[in-house]
């Protein structure tokens, strides 16, 4: 079978991928694969909105940019010819090469002319590729300065993600056989925030990226993350069932320390009688979501409950606060100027609404607690909110006050609780965990990646398609509040429907 150049992502993802596309070249991308692709392209417009145009006029330092067409048939020639010419900013260079005979590709989105003719590869990536940090210190340079400034000290430090820092080494490896490479392996990558150029070291990525290429190709899947939004899975689960693949139960890497004893499927793994695992596995093979893992199961109680739920786009704002108090949905959103001081005012309408029902209760005379699942969103969002805007918007509280009331006794995050008491084969997600408890979602097949194409959609389109997307990105977040509340619920009745682990299924 002739395989296909590797390209970056086939080298933190499934290799398997590489074998299927070759076998089913028909098979076309999933509709999140679209909107993952959409989100790109906006976010590589913005930087390249950014970016310095040359001068009308001839200034005293030279400056030129080309715009290459990436999918052109020439693209990797033309990539070529502008750096011979000594182009100051190329977008859109293709590089191909082979590395210990191993094919591989990459589309390098900036390429950035150094003073001594070399060029530094730039990535764009949706990740968030620093966070501001008075204690730290790395360099940056101004997307508008790209090809003309020099590089600044800022106070962030750098978050890795791999495939960005393999893009950039692959990058480097073309510039290098292009005779173009700069003499330090600095490269750059533009993140969430479009107006900063982080400087990396792309040397500390070269040596797994290298390992990575030279990786065997595989011979049959196995289940992995990305399974589940990869558009070969109708064919890939198949062979995993035939074959009874223990990542079927355990995916990724947990399967490894049974792999090492000599199991290979679910079955073995059930008949090997290994205690807790076993019995996990033949609930999964029962398909039973749940597992008691006390006979009791209980759930804290208060008078005044209120469950909430945020959501944000990708890492740039909050902009919808959903809270449900049993009987009324009261959702505080914001379309548009999300991280400008909208959403500072948003938080802080949400933030006194709270406060509001709190103090009610306590003039009543009642307890009031607030729940949500998974309280790592939630409490990023309000301290990060606190951060950005206290002080410059109205109402938004400051960090102390948000910790005092994450650390109290009003703030319940429902999974924690949950995986205290159970236990499920497929994890214990509010997805996995709510239906069990007997509530189901308005909208069903709506999952994370969904919610993020659907703000694109609210926040940029007009007319029905914005009302569209808005109206199901409230009953999605509506009905996490409600699923919260209903699995608090279900656990105080006991969690029948779960049999206890252990017991014979
Ligand atoms: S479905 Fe899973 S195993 Fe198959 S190619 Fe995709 S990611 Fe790999």
């Amino acid at each position: 079978m002739q395989l296909e150049r590797l390209t970056p992502s086939d080298l933190v993802g499934c290799r398997y991928r590489q074998i299927q596309r070759v076998r089913y070249p028909e098979t076309s991308p999933l509709p999140a694969t679209m909107q993952r692709r959409a989100r790109r392209a906006v976010g590589l417009a913005e930087v390249l909105d950014r970016l310095p145009e040359p001068p009308k006029k001839r200034g005293r330092i030279p400056f030129t940019r080309i715009d290459l067409d990436s999918d052109g048939e020439l693209a990797e020639f033309d990539t070529l010819e502008a750096i011979a010419a000594g182009e100051s900013l190329i977008t859109g260079a293709i590089f191909t090469g082979t590395y210990e005979g191993v094919q591989w590709e990459v589309l390098a989105d900036l390429l950035v002319r150094n003073p001594d003719g070399s060029y530094m590869p730039v990535m764009v990536s949706n990740h968030r590729v620093a966070r501001p940090d008075p204690h730290k210190t790395m360099r940056g340079i101004s997307v508008s300065r790209l090809g003309m400034g020099q590089p600044l000290a800022v106070n962030a430090t750098l978050r890795h993600h791999t495939i960005d820092g393999y893009r950039l080494t692959l990058a480097l490896m073309g510039l290098e056989e292009a005779g173009a490479a700069p003499d330090t392996s600095v490269g750059a990558v533009v993140g969430q925030d479009r107006d900063w150029a982080y400087l990396v070291d792309i040397a500390r990525y070269a040596p797994a990226a290298h390992r990575a290429l030279l990786a065997p190709a595989p011979t049959a899947p196995r289940r992995v993350k990305e399974c589940s939004t990869c558009r070969f899975w109708p064919t890939c689960e198949p062979e995993l069932q035939a074959a009874d693949e223990i990542s079927l139960f355990l995916s990724g890497d947990r399967a490894e320390t049974y792999r090492d004893k000599g199991i290979h499927t679910t079955q073995e793994l059930i008949d090997a009688n290994l205690g807790e695992i076993s019995h996990i596995a033949a609930a999964w093979r029962a398909d039973i979501p749940v597992l008691r893992k006390t006979a009791q199961t209980t759930a804290p109680r208060f008078d005044v409950e209120i469950d909430v739920d945020v959501e944000a786009y990708l890492d740039l704002g909050a902009y919808l606060w959903g809270a449900w108090d049993g009987e009324t949905y009261t959702p505080f959103v914001m379309w548009s100027d999300l991280g400008e001081a909208a959403e500072g005012e948003n938080f802080a309408q949400f933030w006194a609404w709270l406060k509001a029902r709190r103090d009610k209760a306590r003039q009543h005379g009642q307890t009031f607690g607030v729940f949500c699942y998974a309280s790592n969103g939630e409490n990023h969002w309000m301290l990060s909110t606190a951060r950005r805007f206290y002080g410059k918007v109205r109402g938004v509280p400051d960090e102390q006050e948000i910790r005092s009331f994450i650390s109290s006794d009003q703030w319940n995050d429902m999974f924690a609780v949950a995986r205290s008491q159970l236990v499920g084969p497929g994890g214990l997600g509010l997805k996995q965990l709510a239906p069990a408890a007997g509530f189901h979602w308005e909208e069903e097949d709506f999952a994370g990646e969904d919610s993020l194409h659907a703000y694109l959609i609210a926040s940029t389109a007009v007319g029905e398609e914005a009302e569209a997307a808005r109206s199901q990105l409230l009953s999605y977040n509506g009905d996490d509040c409600r699923a919260t509340a209903a699995v608090r619920h279900w656990l105080r009745q006991g969690a029948r429907s779960a049999p206890i682990l252990g017991d014979a299924l």
